[in-house]
């Protein structure tokens, strides 16, 4: 699982830096759209005067200027959210994009405890959540503030004895309503724990029917039964009570907070402290307080799970990355292909050892091949090989160099894997060969030729220029292991890791395979994990791996002769007799 790092949106502050213009300008709406508010109930102040006088101009006058402040107002909230929502979504990118070139960073170990799907939920969910909550509190949070503030202010400003009056009931009949409601809720759930009962006495009725009949007690059962119903029914009545409660409660004590508004505010006008359109403004503008505390309300919800989105991004960052390569690290001359393990031992972790003391030479240009049970560690040998992993004791050498010596990604260049299975990126066959390697389609030709894939290649319908289905769904499983193998000779690679496919094509498709494998191999030191007969005959020497020691090493035929765990292997058909 992936640890918790602390995290906070204000962290993600120095990724909005570069939008300061942009931020700015939305800025600006932001304060017209909001300074708007008090003008509109001040405007409002006049307009419901001049209606209950019946003076038309004045009733026309302060209707057209209501609507040109409104005008001028949705201008500048549109302005406000078309200006922040490109920050907002920037961020929640450049965020995608930062975890993205993390993961591809991480260290493998880390990489395959996370699950796939956790991961892709993650950078999309997950990632588009936070954006959404930048973008609402840029756009709606932040406004709704500025709001509430600028609406208390012009309510101070009117009558501040009035709208101190206010604030002091507004939180009172704030708590009276949440007391209230937290005991209806908390009564109707108890009443409701009580309806669990009959589901309990229904699942053991119903399993003793039978043995209710033998013993003719149905009248008792139904009796029983009866008396839960009706005390069901009475808990159902009593939940529905408590909540018809507390509407009608939860209104009037609202209403009573807006009557003793009312009073104070006909006790202020009576003192002269207050106009009669003074006051007609202030009503107006505690209106306008409704909208933003509902939208601060349900903004911080979502903030909440913004942040839990944000924990969980953030957590990719706690994981540990592949680490960097030796400062000095050497680049790789002309490679000869020369493969030597010293005491090589390895675990993934300390309580159960994979690989015990292994050691190991194999000349430049041998064929080597890897055999022994699933488990036995042979995968784990390809992942030393190629630096995914480091050994806990002893060293790798190629060509007399520690592979923890060297830039990690030059020596993937050097040492080039055919997978087991033949996954390839959608896109061109072209680009599925060149794998973001600089190259030229001579040389793209040419990988295609050594693994005998040309031929199927100019039979497409584009040839090279033919475009790979997801998963390179359009291709026979042949045609795909075929393209993997020019993947990895396109670098003329002096080491090939082979993972020999467990499952069997048919036969014209394997000695396809075989064809182009074979070329590919030529001049090449390959460690190859085999499954089948004829590639173990044809090795230079063959491995054994069990449990992580080699227990038999030597040609075929010395093997068999043998007559010991190699021969039961092929006896018992873990190798592949075919193609
Ligand atoms: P093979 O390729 O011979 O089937 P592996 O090299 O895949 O064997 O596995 C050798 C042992 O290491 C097995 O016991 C396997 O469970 C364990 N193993 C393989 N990969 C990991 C890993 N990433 N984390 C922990 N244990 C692993």
């Amino acid at each position: 699982m992936l640890a918790p790092s602390p995290a906070g949106f204000r962290r993600l502050w120095p990724l909005l830096q570069p939008h300061r213009p942009r931020l700015l300008a939305g800025g600006f709406c932001m304060v017209v759209f909001v300074a708007c508010w008090p003008l509109l109930a001040s405007l409002a102040g006049r307009l419901i005067p001049a209606i209950g006088e019946g003076d038309l101009p004045a009733v026309l006058r302060n209707i057209g200027a209501a609507l040109a402040v409104f005008l001028v107002q949705k201008a500048a909230q549109f302005g406000q959210d078309t200006l922040l929502a490109g920050p907002a979504l920037a961020v929640s990118q450049d965020l995608r994009r930062q975890l993205f070139a993390r993961l591809q960073r991480l260290d493998f170990g880390a990489l395959e405890k996370l699950s796939a799907g956790d991961l892709t939920y993650r950078l999309t969910e997950d990632a588009d959540r936070v954006g959404e909550v930048i973008y609402k509190t840029l756009q709606d949070s932040t406004p709704s503030a500025l709001q509430l503030l600028a609406v208390l202010g012009y309510m101070l400003w009117l009558d501040w004895p009035l709208a101190l009056a206010t604030l002091l009931l507004a939180p009172v009949v704030a708590v009276l309503v949440s007391l209230f409601g937290a005991r209806v809720m908390g009564a109707a759930e108890r009443s409701q724990k009580q309806v669990s009962e009959l589901a309990s006495l229904l699942g053991e009725a119903i399993g003793g029917l039978p043995l209710v009949r033998a013993f003719a007690a149905e009248p008792w059962l139904q009796q029983r039964f009866d008396a839960e119903v009706d005390l069901h029914r009475r808990a159902r009545y009593r939940t529905l009570r408590l909540l018809a409660l507390q509407h009608p409660v939860v209104g009037f004590i609202e209403a009573a907070g807006i009557l003793a508004v009312l009073l104070i505010g006909a006790a202020r006008i009576q003192s002269g402290g207050l106009s009669g359109a003074g006051f007609s403004s202030f009503v107006a503008a505690l209106l306008m307080l409704i909208d933003p505390i509902a939208h601060l309300t349900t903004n911080y919800n979502e903030f909440q799970q913004g942040q839990a989105s944000l924990r969980r991004l953030r957590a990719i960052e706690a994981e540990p990355v592949e680490p960097p390569d030796r400062p000095g690290a050497r680049p790789l001359g002309q490679v000869r292909g020369e493969l030597v393990l010293e005491g090589v031992s390895f675990a993934y972790t300390p309580a159960k050892p994979v690989l015990h003391d292994l050691s190991l030479r194999i000349a430049p240009g041998q064929v080597v091949a890897l055999v022994g049970p699933s488990g036995a560690g042979k995968s784990t040998l390809f992942s030393l090989l190629l630096r995914f992993n480091t050994a806990q004791r002893g060293r790798v050498l190629l060509d007399g160099q520690d592979l923890a010596d060297l830039q990690a990604r030059q020596l993937r260049r050097a040492i080039a894997l055919v997978p087991q299975q033949s996954r390839v990126f959608s896109g061109t066959i072209a680009e599925a060969i060149a794998f973001g390697r600089p190259a030229s389609a001579s040389q793209i030709r040419e990988a295609a030729r050594l693994a005998n894939a040309d031929g199927f290649i100019d039979a497409l319908p584009g040839g090279f220029e033919a475009r790979l289905e997801e998963g390179g769904s359009n291709l026979s499983g042949g045609q795909l292991q075929r393209l993997a193998i020019a993947r990895a000779v396109l670098g003329n690679p002096a080491v090939l890791l082979l993972d020999e496919a467990t499952s069997a094509l048919d036969a014209e498709a394997e000695e396809a395979v075989q064809r182009g494998l074979e070329q590919a191999m030529a001049g090449r030191t390959v460690l190859v994990i085999a499954h089948r007969l004829s590639t173990v005959q044809e090795a230079d020497r063959i491995l054994l791996l069990e449990a992580g020691r080699i227990v038999e090493e030597g040609s075929h035929d010395s093997l068999m002769a043998r007559g010991g765990r190699y021969r039961d292997l092929c006896q018992r058909q873990l190798i592949r007799i075919e193609g």
